[in-house]
């Protein structure tokens, strides 16, 4: 990805860094050549050459991009899970990612980790971002996710002879799991995405409190990936199958909905990072009746949302890494809404402003692994900066309003916002 040239000073703003520090007023941040200079009161910044560039933040907020820690880009906002895998060609799902990316930029995610994708979509679309042919987020790929025959994701019974070799790679045992991550290692992914437990949405087979693999497998899934470069992650929601994929070295838990004390336990030993992704609970429940949701389903995200909400309060309360990402791309809770995930963290789950920003930028980008580059507004930084129109500490769901961003920046290029708009 090209990163700006020159020097362009952002003025007259609030910087909330990221790092859970003090909110700086009247703050100034000056990039060079696509990377943060300065970062810090207006009083002490340097002198600035004269060609600079300048963007006034109009007495608003100055911020990290917001990273997407849990991203389907390939998930079209389906209206039935079913949806994933028959209704478009992979051609046209490609499109539609396409398109999902270039809004997820527009709402000021510059930067996502996926959370799977269908075929290699996810692998390519990050190419095509890198090469700026396609505007959007730095995307970490994870490709097709693995899931145990009969679990979670293999909905469709033999007789209907529907393929799901789109959508996810079904395994028996450790040595079809191995095979299946060496798979994905040619595919070109970085994180491994399993399906360690059921879900709220399978309520007859494979439901929240349901078993989706077996430890051995989620080991052999581990050390594979793992000699290999790769990361994995999955989707945890059973408090054993939470239990299995610390044991096994995951490197993050999507979801992580019910912990107990010995699961608290081994999060914060591991320093594992949690990404509870609950709009999407809450989006089931309050709109699931339109699409057609059963009673018992949305009881069943009903319970996950209130298992997840008290699981994520009491890791960030005992010291453990929250990010932020939310499963969005279903009818009831479409692309574009990313930010609610961060109104919801504050209004619902209690976490105040500032630690939301922190979960949803510099944790973010420790769960990319580049939070040596990404994450935080400070000096030595790749420039991926939001301005924001109005005090986001004071009413955080400013963020869901993309007409509220004066500038989006990745490497210190304004790629959205009233700043691109056309003037007059
Ligand atoms: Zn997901």
């Amino acid at each position: 990805m090209k990163t700006a040239t020159g020097c362009t000073v952002i003025t007259n703003g609030t910087l909330v860094i990221g790092t859970g520090a003090a909110a700086v007023p009247d703050a100034t941040v000056v990039i060079q050549d696509g990377l943060i200079e300065y970062a810090g009161p207006a009083k002490q910044a340097p002198l600035i050459e004269r060609s600079a560039a300048t963007i006034n933040a109009r007495g608003g907020t100055i911020m990290p991009g917001l990273i997407e820690a849990h991203f389907h880009p390939t998930y079209f906002n389906i209206e039935a899970l079913e949806d994933l895998d028959i209704k478009y060609p992979v051609e046209y799902v490609t499109l539609l990612a396409g398109c999902n990316v270039k809004l997820a930029l527009e709402c000021g995610y510059t930067s996502a980790r996926s959370g799977g994708s269908l075929f290699n979509i996810d692998v390519w679309l990050k190419q095509a971002i890198e090469n700026d042919l396609v505007p959007g987020p730095r995307i970490a790929a994870s490709g097709r996710e693995i899931c145990g025959v009969g679990g979670l994701m293999d909905w469709n019974p033999d007789f209907r002879k529907i393929g799901m070799e789109g959508l996810v790679l079904l395994i028996n045992g450790a040595d079809e799991a191995r095979a299946a991550v060496r798979k994905l290692v040619k595919d070109g992914v970085e994180w491994v995405k399993t399906y360690p437990t059921g879900d709220a949405a399978s309520p007859d087979l494979n439901d929240h409190h349901t078993l989706c693999m077996t430890f051995e497998v989620m080991h052999a899934v581990v050390k594979t990936a793992h000699n290999h470069g790769l990361k994995v992650t999955g989707h945890c929601r059973a408090t054993e199958g939470i239990k299995n994929a610390l044991r096994a070295g995951y490197d993050t838990l999507e979801h992580g909905t019910f912990i107990d004390d010995e699961a608290l336990d081994m999060i914060l030993e591991r320093n594992t990072p949690v990404i509870p992704a609950l709009y999407f609970e809450l989006a089931s429940i309050e709109r699931g009746p339109e699409f057609g949701l059963s009673q018992r389903v949305i009881d069943g995200h009903q319970e996950t949302l209130d298992g997840g909400a008290e699981s994520a309060r009491r890791i960030l309360k005992a010291g453990g890494r929250i990010g932020l990402g939310g499963d969005y791309g279903f009818g009831w809770n479409p692309h574009g809404q990313y930010a609610r995930e961060l109104t919801f963290f504050v209004k619902h789950v209690g976490f105040t402003p500032m630690e939301t920003i922190t979960c949803a930028t510099k944790t973010g980008a420790e769960i990319l692994g580049r939070e040596h580059e990404l994450g935080t507004v400070e000096a030595g930084k790749l420039a991926d900066i939001l301005v924001v129109e109005g005090d986001v500490l004071h009413d955080i769901s400013i963020l869901e309003d993309r007409n509220r961003f004066i500038a989006v920046m990745q490497g210190g290029i304004v790629k959205a916002g009233q700043l691109m708009r056309p003037a007059g």
